[in-house]
C-alpha cells in the first residue's frame, strides 16, 4: 500500500491527462491533470475478482474510457459517482453501464433506504459498503472498502474547501459517517476527490487556481474525519465557515 510523496499537479504540458497510481494491486487512484481542468479531480478504480467499480468519470477527458478498459481486464465494469456534479460525471458518455446521478437512482441501484440506510456491492472477494452522505450536492455517497479500509468521501471530505449546500443534511451525513466507523468499520485512510489545500496548514489555493505548487497530500487519517465530526457537532444549526489545518468547511 502506498501513496505518492506528492502528486504531480499535472500542469506541465508533458503530463499525461490522467495519472494512475496503484495503491495496491487492485486499487487504482487516478488523477485528472490540472492542465485539463482546474478541478483536477481524483477517480478511483476498485478491482474485485469478477467486477470492477469506477467511482467518477471526471470532466470528460477523451482518453478515460480506453484507460479504464485497459486497467479492468476482463472484469465487468460498473461506473458510479461520488455525487452528480459535472466534474465527476463529465465522462459518463464513454461508458455503457453507469449508475444514475440522482439520489433516487443511486438508492435504487444499491438498494439503499436513503439516506439513513446503507447498501453494499460485491466485486468478487471484495465487498464495498455504500453510505449516503447528502449535503454537498444531494446524491452524495461514501464508499467503504472492507478489504483495504479505505473510505472514499468525494467532495464531502478532502483536503480543501468543503462546499456545503444543505447544512442540516451535511451535518447529519458526517455524523452518520462517524457512527459507521465507530460501529466496527475502522478506516485506514480517507480519500476525497480534490486537493485544494497547500502543504501549509490552513492555507488553500485561490478558487479556480490552475497551478498547485506544494500541494497537501491527498490522504487524510481517520483523525481528520473525527475532527470534522467534532467541529460540525459544535457548530450548531447555523451554517458557519470553519477553517482547520486540513480542510475548510465552506457553506454556500
Ligand atoms: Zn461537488
Ligand atoms: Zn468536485
Amino acid at each position: 500500500m502506498s501513496f505518492p510523496d506528492r502528486w504531480d499537479d499535472g500542469t506541465d504540458r508533458s503530463s499525461p491527462a490522467h495519472q494512475v497510481h496503484w495503491y495496491d494491486d487492485r486499487t487504482a487512484i487516478i488523477r485528472q491533470s490540472l492542465r485539463t481542468n482546474f478541478e483536477g479531480p481524483f477517480l478511483y478504480l476498485l478491482l474485485g475478482t469478477t467486477r470492477a467499480l469506477l467511482l467518477d468519470t471526471g470532466t470528460g477527458e477523451p482518453g478515460l474510457p480506453g484507460l479504464i478498459h485497459s486497467l479492468r481486464g476482463d472484469r465487468e465494469l460498473i461506473v458510479a459517482h461520488s455525487h452528480g456534479h459535472g466534474d465527476h460525471v463529465g465522462g459518463d458518455g464513454g461508458f455503457d453501464r453507469v449508475v444514475g446521478r440522482t439520489a433516487e437512482e443511486v438508492a435504487e441501484y444499491f438498494r439503499i433506504d436513503w439516506p439513513r440506510g446503507t447498501g453494499a456491492i460485491d466485486l468478487g472477494e471484495r465487498v464495498v459498503d455504500v453510505i449516503p452522505i447528502p449535503g454537498h450536492q444531494g446524491a452524495d455517497i461514501a464508499l467503504y472498502d472492507r478489504n483495504t479500509r479505505l473510505l472514499l468521501t468525494g467532495d464531502t471530505l478532502y483536503p480543501g474547501r468543503l462546499y456545503v449546500k444543505d447544512w442540516p443534511a451535511y451535518r447529519e451525513s458526517v455524523a452518520r459517517l462517524g457512527e459507521f466507523v465507530a460501529a466496527g468499520n475502522p478506516v485506514e485512510w480517507v480519500l476525497g476527490a480534490h486537493i485544494e489545500m497547500t502543504a501549509t496548514p490552513g492555507k488553500d489555493y485561490a478558487m479556480g487556481a490552475d497551478r498547485h505548487p506544494g500541494e497537501h497530500v491527498l490522504q487524510l487519517g481517520p483523525s481528520v474525519l473525527a475532527e470534522l465530526v467534532g467541529v460540525l457537532a459544535d457548530a450548531g444549526e447555523q451554517p458557519v465557515r470553519i477553517e482547520r489545518d486540513d480542510f475548510i468547511v465552506f457553506p454556500v
